[in-house]
């Protein structure tokens, strides 16, 4: 622990912040077996002092402990895990700049640059100790690229993503001007059969009735009349796989939930989306929440489930935002809660806040860091529908699955197999970054081609220069043009070695210095891996350091050892870790061998 965990005493701020989650301090909650039951209360607590004070003091650790009967250095491991926390003092005002693939490839590194010359090293104070600002993985608003999120402590806090941002707005931000109160233009959405974005951008996401007067709450109505069996028959007649990048079928994960004999049963909406290049999740989530929540009470009245979780992603504040607002509408006019619609089934919602770590969108992680601890993933099996969140059967699953529920509900799960594959059923959503003509969020049936999702986009902006196509994220891999007539499934993706992962479709001209782009990667894997297992805390410090030497060579010299070593490194972590993370931290880099003139010459075959 650092010197600024000598403290023993919370400030009032602090302690307002903390009693503000845990309600005022009382005998009956301090110590003991009832205030560990609120363990899951700790992160909402964290939050709650970052967002007061901009960071969080051993002071103010020390009596959240105290509330909570955690051990301080338990609390210190968790607070210290999370990349939007601080245990150092830091200023009340952050700009944390994207610097990730698609925002370096869109003038982050001229921004960053920028601040650098007018405030100095990210990270550094300004003169009056208000701001400052810091590098950020990816923001999630690659179609808008580049992308800064501004998060203001006080006990008015405020939090705001400013995409795209200008070199002169974000100097102006960390010098304390204020940034203004405007919401957000619109995204650009399209697709064919437009269903899963249909009301995006067509209807006021902070109104029920106009969710209501566009077919919201239908499907929930319906799946009341079928009851639980008939719903998860409907799941599984429509082949729907997951869409957050393992593609495990949605309806046996919901039987499987179901038939658990353990209670309660528990239901987590994964909405930690936070592969490079992937926006799709916070769009809907902003521009649809009612049809979030509408989803996950149908998947819990299926599964038996008493409680929910939405874990939303730390750096998405407007979806967390309409998300909230949806749920106390929501509440209010029946839709969840006690006796839903008169009904007699209860389920409750509550929203989890991720604090920036990447590693979270495993599902087993995000259990341990909803119950307060690190996020770190836990070994499977058990798997979550036999022992997941609090111990207890859990059904898990992302934004993008869940919202194809009501689909299922209202067609019914044959007719919703007519559309996409035989194997890849539906439609899917595909994150357009980069070198497109119109970046955003598209849909499409699954088996549409490369080229006509891109022809969606107005195309490549210059075709004859496209260096490569990053398909599924920093965990996906990149092809050629040479792909461009591939059929967009999962069988097809498999077929060509590649993976749709979460629909990230990323396009580089010959622009982009390309070995940047994957430094950044390596760089990005390097730092978000949670250090539990060797094969990856170890490998991918050793492949960020073999690929900064590459890049570091003449062309013409001999890279070969250290390719040989990226090869290694790869194997060892795709077939030691323990996770998704550092199984697949290694894809985009080895799928890069294989284009001209990335490596220099002279290397390894
Ligand atoms: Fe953590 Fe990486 Fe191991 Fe996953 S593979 S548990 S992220 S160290």
């Amino acid at each position: 622990m650092d010197l600024h965990f000598t403290s023993a005493d919370p400030t009032p701020d602090e302690r307002a912040a903390i009693d503000g989650i845990l309600g005022a301090p009382n005998d009956e909650w301090s110590g003991g077996a009832r205030a560990r039951e609120r363990r899951h209360l700790l992160l909402p607590t964290l939050h709650a002092i970052n967002q007061r004070i901009g960071w969080i003091s051993g002071g103010a650790l020390n009596y959240a402990c105290r509330r909570l009967a955690v051990p301080p250095a338990d609390a210190y491991g968790v607070a210290t895990f999370y990349a939007m926390f601080s245990t150092k003092p830091r200023p009340p005002t952050v700009l944390h700049v994207c610097d990730d693939i698609a925002c370096a490839s869109a003038g982050a590194q001229e921004l960053c640059r920028a601040l650098e010359s007018a405030h100095g090293p990210a990270g550094t104070p300004s003169p009056d100790g208000r701001t400052t600002w810091l590098r950020s993985p990816c923001l999630g608003s690659c179609d808008r690229a580049p992308a800064a999120l501004f998060v203001e402590a006080g006990t008015q806090p405020r939090e705001r993503q400013l995409a795209p941002v200008t070199v002169a707005a974000a100097v102006a931000a960390v010098s304390g001007d204020d940034i203004g109160n405007t919401t957000p233009e619109p995204p650009h959405v399209a697709g064919s059969p437009l269903r899963l974005l249909a009301r995006v951008g067509r209807v006021d996401p902070e109104s029920l009735d106009d969710y209501l007067s566009n077919g919201g709450y239908r499907a929930l109505q319906r799946a009341f009349e079928m009851g639980p069996g008939k719903v998860i028959a409907e799941v599984i007649a429509s082949k729907l796989l997951g869409r957050g990048g393992a593609a495990f079928p949605t309806g046996r994960k919901m039987q499987s939930v179901a038939t658990a004999s353990s209670r309660p049963h528990y239901i987590v909406c994964n909405a930690d989306e936070s592969e490079p290049g992937t926006f799709k999740d916070r769009i809907l989530m902003e521009h649809d929440p009612f049809a979030v929540i509408e989803a996950m009470t149908i998947a819990a009245f299926a599964a038996g489930c008493e409680r929910g979780f939405l874990y939303v992603r730390g750096e998405y504040p407007l979806a967390a935002k309409r998300l909230a607002h949806a749920i106390d509408a929501a509440r209010h006019r029946g839709f969840i809660g006690s006796d839903i619609i008169g009904r007699g089934y209860s389920f409750d919602v509550e929203i989890r806040r991720g604090a920036g770590a990447y590693i979270c969108g495993e599902e087993t992680a995000l259990f341990n860091s909803i119950e307060g601890k690190r996020g770190e993933p836990r070994n499977k099996p058990p798997f979550p529908a036999d022992v997941g969140l609090f111990g207890k059967p859990t059904l898990v699953n992302n934004v993008e699955t869940l919202v194809n529920l009501p689909h299922v509900v209202l067609d019914g799960g044959a007719a919703y197999a007519q559309t996409g594959t035989a194997d890849s059923t539906g439609t899917r959503l595909f994150c357009l970054s980069g070198a497109v003509r119109r970046p955003g969020l598209y849909e499409v049936a699954h088996g549409t081609t490369l080229a006509a999702l891109l022809d969606m986009a107005g195309g490549l902006t210059s075709p004859e220069s496209v260096q490569a196509i990053l398909l599924g994220g920093a965990a996906g891999s990149f092809v050629t043009t040479a792909a461009l007539s591939m059929p967009l499934s999962f069988e097809s993706a498999r077929a060509a070695n590649a993976t749709l992962g979460s629909g990230v479709v990323m396009a580089f001209d010959r622009s982009v210095d390309f070995m940047s782009v994957l430094a950044r990667i390596a760089r990005f894997f390097r730092e978000e891996s949670c250090g539990q297992c060797v094969p990856c805390r170890v490998g991918t410090v050793r492949q960020e350091e073999a690929l900064q030497r590459i890049a570091s060579l003449h062309t013409g010299a001999d890279a070969s050892s250290d390719l040989v070593l990226l090869d290694d490194i790869a194997r060892v972590m795709r077939d030691a870790s323990i996770c998704g993370l550092g199984q697949t931290a290694a894809n985009a880099i080895a799928s890069a061998r294989v284009l001209a003139g990335v490596f220099p010459t002279g290397q390894a075959t």
